[in-house]
């Protein structure tokens, strides 16, 4: 969602820097005065007239340490961690189990093989960079299945996890799992300054919603500013798209020696960018070398040159799931192919 959100933006003349920090940045004559480094150590000074800080966990910490100036909410870091187990269940529905805590874990059918469990919700005080489940929250998550299934899970069972912090406005909750899920927008600016404006928490579902309000706070600052338009946009690859089955069978007549399963996958990640992604292509050899998972150097590419993928992880586990597909020395292959890119040795 990130990344194609990014996509778009650059569609529309944004410059999107990947992998780079705002190291600092202050008030110089009206604009803000941004210092900004790139992933080689470079850095780099630019002017905005507008500053939107959604740093997300770091949103608060960021006006303290980087802007020097005074955070107008605090902000809860609340832990949620989840489990990757081999499918457990016959049936494309999700359960919703209720615990005992009044809290709900649900479980949810993941890529045809597995199934998704989760979550937790644990206050958390270490670096939001780092953030892994715990022993207790492992335990937890199989309890609670394991109180409600016959077939019970144990952790050999676990093929993957993953965990993240949501980044929550402080409403002073005694209870983690009641701390408001609501966003709030925080805008500075004393006349004639450049606004900033900070989010504070906020939810992927409104994500639009909480973009309309961002950019009716800012439209004081630019008055050429026109409407809202993007409520019923689509994103990049949902252009021309009905189903991704009508799409998986236009594939398949367009590319009759292309596996089936490759062609669903790629329905379902790219869209109708797919066809970005084989343009050109008349036959198996040009997808290139196979890395393995269903995995070919051709997406590979397309990842690098479209979304900004740089590393293994970038295209196994943010871009695609397909670390759950592939062996760790298929994982190695991908990692040497990466090393011999021209636009990545150059980076
Ligand atoms: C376990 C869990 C379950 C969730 N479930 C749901 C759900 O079911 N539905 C739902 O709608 N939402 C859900 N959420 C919430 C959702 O994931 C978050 O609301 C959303 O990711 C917040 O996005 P964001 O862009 O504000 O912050 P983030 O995604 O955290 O992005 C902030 C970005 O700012 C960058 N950054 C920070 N400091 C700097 C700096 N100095 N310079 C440059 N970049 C910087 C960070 O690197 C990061 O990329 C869940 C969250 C978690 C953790």
């Amino acid at each position: 969602l990130v990344v194609l959100n990014a996509m778009a933006a650059r569609e529309h003349g944004a410059h999107i820097r990947t992998r780079t920090r705002c190291l600092r940045a202050e008030r110089v004559d009206g604009l803000w005065q941004v210092d900004l480094q790139h992933a080689d150590g470079s850095l780099q000074t630019i002017q905005a007239r507008a500053l939107v800080n959604a740093a997300g966990p770091w949103v608060a910490s960021f006006i303290k340490d980087d802007l020097k100036l005074d955070a107008p909410y605090g902000i809860r870091l609340i832990q949620g961690s989840h489990l990757i187990v081999p499918r457990l269940y016959e049936g494309e529905h999700a359960y919703i189990l209720q615990n005992e805590d009044k809290r709900i874990v649900f479980c949810i059918p993941y890529l045809e093989r597995f199934t998704l469990i989760g979550t937790t919700d644990r206050e958390y005080t270490g670096d939001p960079a780092k953030v892994a489940i715990t022993e207790q929250e492992t335990d937890y998550v199989l309890k609670v299945v394991n109180d409600h299934f016959n077939h019970q899970l144990s952790r050999d069972d676990i093929l993957h996890t993953y965990s993240g912090v949501r980044p929550l406005c402080n409403d002073e909750s005694d209870n983690p799992s009641a701390v408001t899920r609501d966003y709030t927008l925080a805008l500075s600016a004393s006349a004639g300054q450049a606004p900033l404006l900070s989010v504070f928490g906020g939810k992927l579902t409104t994500y639009r919603k909480l973009a309309e309000s961002a950019m009716a706070e800012l439209k004081p600052f630019f008055t050429q500013m026109r409407g809202s338009w993007t409520a019923t946009a689509p994103l990049p690859g949902g252009e021309n798209m009905s189903t991704a089955h009508a799409l998986v069978e236009r594939l398949m007549t367009a590319y009759s020696w292309l596996a089936k399963d490759i062609a669903k996958r790629w329905a379902v990640t790219y869209g109708d960018r797919v066809w970005r992604l084989l343009e050109g292509v008349q036959g198996p050899d040009d997808l290139g070398t196979a890395i393995g998972g269903g995995l070919f150097s051709r997406e590979v590419d397309y990842l690098c040159r479209e979304e900004w993928a740089r590393d293994a992880d970038d295209i196994l586990w943010r871009r695609t799931k397909l670390g759950l597909f592939t062996t760790a020395s298929e994982q190695q292959a991908l990692r040497d192919y990466l090393k011999q890119m021209p636009a990545l040795r150059a980076a």
